[in-house]
């Protein structure tokens, strides 16, 4: 490949995309011998040159340096209001960004960072994993820069859009809107429903030493027979209609994702077929909420499980008058091998995957609060799957797996200012909590107090 060459052609395909949905205008990316320019078709001989691209963005594994950027102090606005972090380089030019003629030089490789963050370049061919197989966020380059609380690729490409008004004042770029997302991994739909009568007695001295629940000792049996057509409402894990009214006081649409598959002693108990599922499922559809996809515990590198529990799940879903436009999902304990697992999800037709926060900690893992199309930077090729990055899953901020901060202040703290960035980057802060994690009022407040906040 030429030296001056740095992308292929959709790679830069892709970026334009990335672009054309951020700003609301078509860019044309052209590789020089000085970097990369973007280009808007209808203004000639006028553009915007990314003077410095990194190849160290492009490389699985690499070394990628890390530096700070002051873009206040020269005359920028800076959204989220610190020193924005710039990964894949040790020292910056000053001024950053210099005005010529005809064009603006950015000497900082904004569409690298992008192409990096996005594609998750730095997880390609990984061996630092945790016990699931999952690249953890100890392990990632925004945990160990402490960048990982910022969106920090909207950062960078608000400067862009900063840029590009000064360069083409005549523009106006797409202004987007602030959004919140909730979503909820059906991992298991009912406390006794769907265990066997052996299991029952585990559970029930599990309720008792947990939460004090000698309730449970006399409503179990009564659940577990009582669940054949409908769940139970006394069930502790049946919060569906609670959830579903708190999104509608909201105006938020709940997305439930279904396990349609067992490949693991750590998947569901339920059948997907069972008539009180279907029952559910109806009413998820009939109140206005998403059905989704939670692929069982061992697809993450199973292309064609992957397949199979799409395709039971559409199956289902028809037999009950079920049409939905888009049909997205999540992977059950957030497995995912990059880009495998997202090659595998495009090719069963998922609309979206929203798979991509981390279990360890909160924050951007793709640096991201943004929904964006997706690409596989292995094969080269833009895929049809939409990658929609996961902010807060609850028991990463909740468990004491995880960071262990229970209900407190600074739990509320930590997810607050998550869903703040988001906002100041009118972008989407999505938040996972399973219908499973409503058994103690505390669940219940903290879950509104996020909505709310
Ligand atoms: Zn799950």
């Amino acid at each position: 490949m030429d030296s001056n060459i740095f992308y292929s052609k959709s790679a830069l395909a892709w970026l334009s995309l990335v672009l054309e949905e951020r700003f609301g205008l078509k860019f044309f990316i052209q590789h020089s011998d000085s970097g990369l320019a973007i280009y808007i078709k209808e203004i000639a001989g006028s553009y915007i040159l990314f003077s410095k691209p990194k190849n160290v963005f492009r490389t699985p594994q690499a070394y990628v340096p890390y530096t700070q950027w002051d873009g206040v102090s020269e005359g920028w606005i800076s959204k989220v209001g610190k020193p924005l972090p710039a990964p894949g380089v040790s020292v910056l030019p000053k001024p950053l960004i210099v005005q010529k003629k005809d064009h603006h030089v950015i000497q900082y490789d904004i569409l690298g960072l992008t192409y990096w963050a996005l594609n998750r370049i730095e997880e390609i061919d990984s061996d630092k994993l945790d016990s699931h197989g999952r690249f953890p966020a100890i392990h990632s380059h925004a945990y160990n820069h402490k960048y990982l609380d910022r969106p920090v690729v909207d950062e960078w490409l608000h400067l862009l859009g900063q840029v590009i008004q000064r360069q083409w004042p005549e523009l106006r770029c797409k202004q987007h809107q602030f959004s919140m997302l909730v979503s909820h991994d059906v991992d298991a739909p009912s406390r006794y429903g769907f265990c066997s009568f052996a299991n029952m007695p585990r559970k029930m001295v599990g309720d008792l030493l947990r939460c004090n629940n000698y309730k449970s000792i006399f409503t179990a049996p009564l659940i577990r027979l009582n669940s054949k057509n409908k769940l139970h409402s006394a069930d502790s894990y049946n919060t569906f209609d609670w959830i579903m009214s708190i999104s509608e006081d909201h105006n938020l649409v709940s997305a439930f994702y279904f396990i349609c598959g067992r490949t693991s002693n750590v998947d569901a108990d339920y059948e997907l077929e069972h008539s009180a599922i279907r029952e559910l499922l109806r009413r998820i559809h009939l109140r206005g909420h998403e059905v989704g996809l939670h692929p069982s515990y061992g697809t993450f590198n199973k292309p064609e499980l992957i397949l199979l529990e799409a395709q039971r799940l559409r199956k289902v879903m028809n037999e009950e008058g079920i049409h939905q436009e888009n049909l997205g999902g999540r992977m059950h304990y957030l497995r995912w091998k990059h880009p495998g697992t997202l090659q595998a999800l495009s090719d069963a037709g998922l609309s979206y995957d929203s798979t991509l926060g981390y279990a360890d900690l909160p924050g951007f893992r793709c640096g991201t609060c943004f929904e964006y199309p997706s690409f596989n930077p292995v094969t080269q090729k833009l895929l049809k799957i939409r990658i929609r990055p996961l902010i807060v899953m609850e028991c990463t901020v909740i468990s004491s797996r995880y960071m262990n901060l229970g209900y407190s202040e600074s739990a509320m703290n930590e997810i607050i200012k998550l869903k703040t960035y988001c906002r100041q980057m009118s972008g989407c802060f999505t938040l996972l909590w399973h219908n499973s994690h409503f058994t103690t009022q505390s669940d219940r407040e903290l879950y509104t107090d996020i909505i709310k906040g």
